[in-house]
């Protein structure tokens, strides 16, 4: 990457840098560095795969080198953790390694941090199951599960010194809000008029979704009250530094935007269940050109709807009787009959925006 360091001020004078770090093979997102009265915080640490710690140090050499800021490890004062996605803080034992700074994270991300192995291997046997009912082969499902666990077992567990809620959700003038959704306890970040959004909004997709069956907290559900609870800060947000993607200017068109895929989404899902399909079935209709890793994300995006929709009484499992037996059964969902919803209400607007 030759896109370098980028540097922001908020209105009220606070900096923030951001520089590109390679994360995964087909991944690439960003590191933050927030520099405001004596806090010196580094938001987000990368994978730790491959290129990703190199990259991240040569961030904060070239902050001291071009801006003359210090942003050695030891000035370091705080990393401050959006989410637990393995792409924002993979690099944390590389970093621990390195400074003396306090790690922080939401409480409902704190296990994945402290208890790393456990956690990985429960959510492993959930993920299991939900590919048994969503109708995948054997095989299908071996192979999934190979592309889940790949990479995950380079990290373990690490020592973290506080949570967001211990800290009374801000640090300074740094606020954090919890959004969770896309990932239990992912925050966003913000600084004056700054947003540092992780993954709960992105500049070119709509954040990856999962069925809350996998991992409590998320679930489109959530997600969706989590935009809604964003559109109250956007009006005093100028910009929006998300963990992936380019810079975002109009938030709340961004918000508007991401409701709308999920809208159709939903009404797709709708439509292909008017017979009854398996969640690998909705998948295939919905994403019909997703192969490898992506095959599997596709697969919980697809799950994500599904359990939205059923858990609102919009469809029910066609052959739920096939669970009275031993041994994994394929669930079919079924759009229920009777009038048909009106599409507006499967987003409820809570408040209108301000
Ligand atoms: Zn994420
Ligand atoms: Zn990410």
């Amino acid at each position: 990457m030759s896109e370098g360091v980028q540097r922001y001020l908020s209105r009220e004078g606070a900096r923030i840098y951001r520089w590109p770090i390679d994360l995964f093979p087909d991944l690439s997102g960003y590191a933050h560095l927030v520099v405001v009265d004596d806090i010196r915080a580094l938001v987000d640490v990368g994978s730790g795969f491959g290129d990703s710690n190199d990259q991240l140090e040569q961030g904060l050499n070239e902050i001291r080198q071009s801006y003359t800021e210090p942003a050695a490890w030891d000035d370091l004062t705080h990393i401050l953790i959006t989410h637990g996605h393995i792409d924002h803080f993979g690099g944390l034992q590389f970093v621990l390694e390195r400074c003396h700074a306090a790690v922080g994270v939401h409480e409902l991300d704190l296990r994945v941090l402290t208890n790393y192995e456990e956690r990985l291997t429960i959510v492993a046997r959930r993920l299991h199951e939900f590919l048994d009912e969503s109708g995948l082969t054997v095989e299908e499902r071996s192979r999934l599960m190979a592309l889940y666990l790949l990479n995950k077992h380079l990290f373990s567990s690490v020592h973290v010194d506080f949570t967001y809620s211990s800290a009374g959700m801000e640090l300074g003038r740094l606020k954090m809000t919890h959004v969770p959704g896309h990932c239990p306890g992912h925050v966003v970040i913000q600084v004056d008029d700054v947003l540092l959004s992780g993954d709960h909004i992105l500049a070119r997709i709509s954040p990856h979704q999962a069925p809350e069956r996998l991992s409590l907290y998320t679930g489109l559900g959530h997600y969706l009250e989590s935009l809604e609870l964003l559109r109250q800060l956007a009006p005093e947000v100028s910009l929006t530094l998300g963990g992936h993607y380019a810079p975002i200017e109009d938030l709340v068109g961004r918000i508007g935007a991401i409701e709308e895929v999920h809208r159709q989404r939903l009404s797709a899902v709708l439509d292909l269940l008017q017979t009854p399909r398996t969640i690998g079935e909705v998948a295939h209709g919905l994403f019909p050109s997703a192969s490898g890793y992506h095959e599997l994300l596709a697969l919980e995006e697809a799950g994500s709807h599904v359990e939205y929709l059923a858990q609102r009484g919009y469809l029910g499992v066609a052959n739920y009787r096939e669970l009275e037996r031993d041994g994994p059964v394929a669930l079919r969902y079924v759009r229920l009959g009777g009038a048909s919803p009106s599409l507006p209400r499967l987003i409820p607007r809570r408040r209108e925006a301000s």
